[in-house]
């Protein structure tokens, strides 16, 4: 059978390296290769970029994003498996595909990337919503990135993109849109995968805001928001009451309603409570 680069199909690919799935790697592979080409394609024109993927596995998705025309693709990969498959098609990609094998959790991508970066990755499940925060909480704004295409869980997806006063709104929505733009751009059934996993996964992009959406103490702005979803059915002048002093006068001086609840707070009206507790008394 013929395929998008010449390659194996990845059925044969797993094969012949014998790349069972474990499941305490998150392994729930994509072996279609036109469906790996279409998530590549919604991270954009990749033509003139690096893209960081994690996990590769058998690398269907890397695949994808080289025949998309990246620059260049540098590949974290924690299973050693997996290394001779993604070694055939670096050599089909001459000088394009650098594989790294490694724990993404400690490695300082950025430095090994040339800008513009994109990140792009059917993240393990384990680790994907800590790798999300931690490129999203630089220790300098902006980020090494201009974009991340993520697969996630259907439902962590949800929770990403969530407006104020749905179920799914909490501390991932508010910190992803209080710097970067995040939408849902694909679903997929759990059919998509081999194994199938039990749930519904999502791809969601997003995409880094140059400064904040609306300014506040990034530790402040944290310290509100933990402290209003931890207790998220308390009313805030209740969940609030240990962050600064006079809250129901600081709440009502940003505009909000001492007795609403976080779910019910905008990113915008967080943030002016951000302002109000820095600039008022300790
Ligand atoms: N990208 C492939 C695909 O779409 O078919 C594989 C996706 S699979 C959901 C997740 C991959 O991440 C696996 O190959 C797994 O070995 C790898 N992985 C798991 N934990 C990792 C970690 N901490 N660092 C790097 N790779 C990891």
């Amino acid at each position: 059978m013929s395929t998008i680069d010449g390659l194996p199909p990845l059925r044969a690919v797993i094969a012949t390296h014998d790349l069972q799935a474990k499941k305490q790697l998150g392994q729930n592979f994509l072996l279609d290769l036109n469906l790996t080409a279409k998530i590549a394609r919604q991270a954009g024109d990749l033509s003139g970029c690096d893209v960081l993927e994690v996990g590769p596995g058998p690398g269907g998705l890397t695949r994808g994003l080289l025949a998309e025309g990246a620059r260049r693709v540098l590949a974290i990969e924690k299973d050693t498996r997996c290394l001779p498959a993604l070694a055939e098609i670096s050599e089909a990609y001459p000088g394009r595909l650098e594989v790294l094998n490694a724990d993404a959790l400690d490695i300082d991508a950025a430095r090994l990337l040339t800008p513009p970066i994109r990140v792009v990755a059917n993240l393990p499940y384990n680790v994907g919503t800590e790798l999300l925060i931690r490129w999203l909480t630089p220790a300098v704004w902006p980020p090494f990135w201009q974009s991340l295409t993520l697969m996630f869980q259907k439902e962590v997806a949800e929770r990403i993109v969530a407006r104020s006063g749905s179920k799914a709104y909490g501390r991932l929505a508010l910190l992803v849109q209080w710097r970067a733009e995040a939408k849902i751009v694909m679903t997929l059934p759990p059919e998509a995968f081999t194994p199938a996993p039990k749930v519904h996964s999502a791809v969601v992009h997003i995409t880094r805001r140059e400064a904040p959406l609306y300014p506040a103490d990034e530790k402040l702005l944290g310290r509100i928001i933990a402290a209003g979803f931890n207790q998220r059915r308390k009313m805030l002048r209740a969940s609030l009451r240990g962050v600064a002093p006079d809250m129901e006068e600081k709440l009502r001086a940003a505009g909000i309603e001492p007795t609403a609840r976080a779910e019910e707070i905008s990113l915008e009206a967080f943030c002016a409570l951000a302002r109000v507790i820095a600039d008022g008394p300790a």
